[in-house]
């Protein structure tokens, strides 16, 4: 088989369907065809935040399927969402692989999903095509996912995922320590999401064979630990847009491209950028003192306010504030993050630990000041700052917030000390090996595309 037509399907949410695009264009350089799946509402969000721009060539089309909820109800509540999905979604799935085969098109000859989406493993297994898996987030996160029964077995969680005492562990040697309180499927909006994400994990545990080819967006160099625990994972990272030169796409929200002009004026290695990615939300006490923090600072800084990151987003600034640091902060909806990072004005990031931020910024040489969320967003922290020792926690006071003060000494440490620029550098250029000619994830990738095109 020569050219195989592959459908490729992310989990519904940003930091799945950005690294899943990524993947699309690699494979489509390839020689693949991609129909590429998103759910309705994605698709749309896609399609309008890609306006004229769209560039994704004659190898990539972008398709949808319903995700099971109404238009109106909340997709950031994840474990709706689950349930919905692993409902609805694989009838919907097979439908148009049928359709697509009956339609004169290429044959559908495999699905590439995400490990989020393993009932479209048991789909391709139906219809007698390739599965394989794409795993967007770090390594070790998917080592303890695959731990489950041995954690259960071992007494470190109950049934339903919660832990049974707040501890540290090591899944093995080299792995960064793990915090009970912080696994993945803990850290989440409640217990009912908690308990549909678990037991949606101890389902796919179900589904995935040991044979089932799993590659992921992380780089052998990052973590070795959790690459010798799970060697069938296979790194494949980091994958960004300027690897082949192009642009990042798949945004949900309209990019706002004029902070690059902005960022040309700065002087080099000066501006703070601050992301919280697509999920994380403010109350506006917590709000304004991030403002207040950036405002006493007393730097350049470059920071993304989605318009859903707090509520009435126009009124929640500090009174006074935008007019105070209207000729030094510059406030955007979304940026172009990659291009951001890699600009030479910039000198730390300010981010919520998403892994693709996280590897972005790595990529980037970056040094960080951590502020995770939820979910697996504390574990990458604890790769950020224990194990690589590329930024600094950001700590709460008494009563929970992470105060201005706060804000202000961290960004000196990490911006002042040299060390942690000396270190992300190194960081950088040990990732970044990896995906150059003849490095681990590069071969791991051709052996990839090898395997999907016999
Ligand atoms: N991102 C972006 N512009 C922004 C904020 C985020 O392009 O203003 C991208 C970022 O580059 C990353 C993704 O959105 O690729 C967010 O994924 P991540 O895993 O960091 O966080 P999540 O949104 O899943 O919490």
């Amino acid at each position: 088989m020569s050219n195989p037509h592959i459908v490729v399907i992310p989990y519904p949410a940003q930091g799945h369907v950005i690294p899943f695009m990524e993947l699309s264009q690699c494979l489509a350089k390839q020689g693949f065809k991609i129909t590429f799946v998103n759910t309705e509402y994605n698709h749309k969000r896609v399609l309008k935040a890609l306006g004229e721009k769209i560039c994704l060539g004659s190898k990539i089309s972008l398709v949808s399927i319903p995700d099971g909820l109404e238009p109106w109800e909340d997709r950031n509540d994840l474990g709706k969402l689950t349930k919905a999905i692993f409902q609805v979604m694989p009838g919907k799935l097979q439908k148009l692989i049928n359709s697509i085969n009956m339609s004169g098109q290429e044959r559908i000859t495999g699905i590439i999903a995400d490990w989020t989406m393993s009932w479209s493993l048991e789909v391709a297994e139906k219809m007698n095509i390739r599965r394989a898996i794409f795993w967007p987030a770090s390594a070790a996160l998917l080592c303890s996912m695959l731990s489950i029964s041995k954690l259960l077995n071992d007494g470190i969680i109950d049934i339903d995922g919660t832990p049974l005492q707040n501890q540290k562990i090591q899944l093995a040697p080299k792995m960064p320590a793990m915090d009970t309180a912080n696994f993945a499927w803990t850290c989440l909006r409640d217990f009912t999401t908690q308990k549909i994400i678990f037991d949606l994990m101890v389902k796919t545990n179900e589904i995935v064979k040991v044979e089932d080819w799993m590659v992921s967006n992380s780089a052998y160099d990052l973590e070795p630990g959790a690459f010798s625990f799970a060697p069938n994972i296979l790194p494949i990272g980091p994958l960004l847009a300027s690897n082949r030169l192009g642009d990042q796409v798949g945004y949900f929200w309209p990019e706002d491209s004029t902070c690059l002009k902005w960022l040309d004026k700065q002087p080099p290695n000066s501006v703070v950028y601050i992301a919280f990615g697509s999920f994380t939300v403010f109350d506006q006490t917590q709000f304004q003192e991030l403002a207040l923090g950036l405002e006493l600072s007393n730097r350049p800084f470059l920071w993304v306010v989605r318009p859903d990151i707090t509520e009435e987003i126009n009124e929640a600034y500090p009174e006074g504030f935008q007019e105070r640091v209207a000729t030094r902060g510059q406030i955007v909806g979304w940026a172009p993050q990659q291009k951001v990072l890699s600009h030479p004005s910039v000198s730390c990031f300010l981010s919520h630990c998403g892994w693709n931020s996280t590897m972005e910024g790595v990529s980037n040489g970056m040094p960080f000041l951590c502020w995770p969320y939820f979910a697996d967003q504390f574990l990458n922290e604890t790769y950020i700052c224990d194990v690589w020792k590329v930024g600094l926690k950001l700590d709460k006071d008494q009563s929970g917030i992470i105060t201005r003060e706060e804000i202000k000494s961290k960004v000196e440490r990490v911006v002042g000390d040299e060390k942690f620029k000396a270190r992300a550098l190194e960081l950088r250029r040990l990732a970044m090996q990896n995906v150059e000619e003849g490095g681990c994830s590069s071969r791991n990738f051709k052996n990839f595309v090898e395997w999907m095109k016999a």
